[in-house]
């Protein structure tokens, strides 16, 4: 018998990226009880071996927890890179001119390889090159097939395979590259809940990702391209859920234009009911010390008032000397800002208005019957998990338990806002729906004898798509007799 997590007495997630500080079972167990509710696996680093027992390490937690537990593998995608040089490194001086070109010669302090076909397809006189996370800055002065010519605007020290963005032109790159699409299919074989597309550009780069893992995993669209802002809507429209990727967006835009960009992600990642992560640099210097800085400690909580799902550490927990710490703080920032009669208000700030459907008529109105009865819970019986996505979009005041008799489901949900989902057998009728949602609450500590709860199913049941009953119940406290 598997000792069951309570579950979390918060409603934002903790999304933790794992890697060589993070890497052993004990660690990832430290982790998930210290606050982790969803793992990140970044197939930038590494090769598929070394990302096995990670795999196995959360799989392993999640049966001992008996607690489902989301994996999101994320995507490289197109990332650029410049060539090498002849020294391994080479200073650009600001105001002087340089080359990159298609010859793979190493380079020097006049030219360097830029091994991207695309780049010389698209590029335009005027356009910038931002070369190692934007610290230096080249504007484009001619262009053919062969070569790009620069102004050194910003110099600096550029070493070899050094990342380049191309924030001014849409590039004509496929969604997903050769190693994105080998490594997409590792992460389906694993049993990956979510798949992260990194760099995308446009909705058609979303619709081709999601062609390629057919329903296998649910799809997150990192939002870090300009181009990706401008078709926003329509990109949050095709994916199941966004990332505010803040490390290439702050690259490709000006940092401050990071800001105001969060705040309209997450508004209309709420809008469509997607779930919504903000990423990096939230604790960043906890990579090297036990506590954060203040201003770190406030950008995750504005993070939390925006409404986000989820936040995520990166270099954090997966590289740092703090792992633990930092997701330990990540759950003490939550607790605090879901504790302020405050927080409420401000997440209700992001409208989101119904559709016409039974379901939203549904899932909008039990945050209302839950408040108006004090109800200690919304229970919600979904198999494709589309009704407790409308739910947790409601943000209501209590926790929502979801019972589903489909793990992948119960998974997939793991990155949203309030939701503690429970793999269940299904029912067989009305009583018995609501005598397994009382239970269920009884079991999972999210009720108590006395406490009303709000059920919300679709009969007949294993039809997805039918949510069309609202039970208001009163638990009594005696429904674990003979279940123990
Ligand atoms: P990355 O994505 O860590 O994979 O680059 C997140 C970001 O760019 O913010
Ligand atoms: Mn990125």
């Amino acid at each position: 018998m598997t000792e069951l997590a309570a579950p979390r007495s918060r409603k934002v997630r903790v999304l933790a990226t794992l890697g060589p500080a993070s890497n052993t079972p004990e660690m990832i167990r430290t982790l998930f009880l210290g606050g982790a509710d969803a793992f990140r696996i970044n197939m930038s680093h590494g090769d598929h071996a070394g990302k096995l027992p990670l795999i196995q390490g959360i799989r392993e937690v999640e049966r001992s927890a008996g607690r489902p537990i989301s994996i999101l593998f994320d995507l490289q995608g197109p990332k650029l890179r410049v060539g090498a040089f002849a020294e391994g490194i080479v200073l650009l001086k600001t105001g002087e001119r340089f080359v990159l070109d298609r010859d793979p010669a190493p380079g020097d302090t006049s030219r360097v390889q830029l091994p991207h076909r695309e780049i010389f397809e698209a590029i335009e006189v005027g356009a910038r090159l931002l070369l190692d996370d934007g610290k230096l800055v080249l504007r484009v002065t001619r262009a053919s097939p062969e070569r790009i010519e620069t102004l050194v605007e910003v110099g600096g020290p550029l070493s070899n395979s050094k990342g380049l963005n191309v924030p001014d032109v849409v590039l004509p790159m496929a969604a997903l590259t050769d190693k994105d699409r080998r490594d997409l299919a590792f992460a389906l074989d694993q049993g990956a809940d979510w798949i992260a597309l990194s760099f995308v550009q446009r909705p058609e780069d979303v619709a081709e990702a999601r062609r390629l893992i057919g329903g296998k995993a649910a799809l997150l669209a990192k939002i870090e391209k300009p181009q990706a802002i401008d078709r926003l809507d329509e990109i949050l429209e095709l994916a199941d859920g966004v990332m505010v990727a803040r490390g290439d967006l702050g690259v490709e835009l000006p940092p401050q234009a990071v800001p105001p960009l969060q705040k309209r992600i997450v508004e209309g990642a709420r809008r469509l009911g997607r779930p919504v992560v903000v990423a990096t640099q939230m604790l960043e210097s906890m990579i090297k010390a036990p506590t954060p800085t203040r201003a770190e400690v406030s950008d995750v909580a504005t993070a939390m008032y925006d409404g986000a799902d989820a936040v995520m550490l990166s270099a954090e927990s997966a590289a740092g000397d703090w792992p633990a710490e930092a997701v330990g703080m990540m759950d003490r920032i939550a607790h605090e800002v879901e504790r302020d009669p405050g927080y409420s208000a401000r997440i209700h700030f992001t409208a989101t208005p119904m559709e016409a459907t039974t379901a939203d008529a549904l899932a909008g109105s039990c945050k209302h019957i839950a408040r108006t009865v004090s109800a200690a819970a919304i229970i919600c019986y979904t198999l494709s998990g589309s009704t407790a996505r409308r739910i947790a979009r409601e943000r209501p005041d209590v926790p929502i338990l979801v019972l589903t008799p489909k793990r992948a489901t119960a998974r997939r949900l793991g990155l949203l806002w309030g939701v503690h989902a429970v793999v269940t057998k299904d029912v067989g009728g009305f009583e018995e729906m609501v005598a397994k949602a009382k239970r269920m609450a009884l079991r999972h500590k999210i009720a108590h004898g006395g406490d009303r709860v709000i059920i919300v199913a679709g009969v007949p049941f294993g039809t997805p798509g039918a949510t069309n009953v609202l039970h208001v119940a009163r638990i009594t406290g005696d429904e674990l007799k003979g279940y123990s």
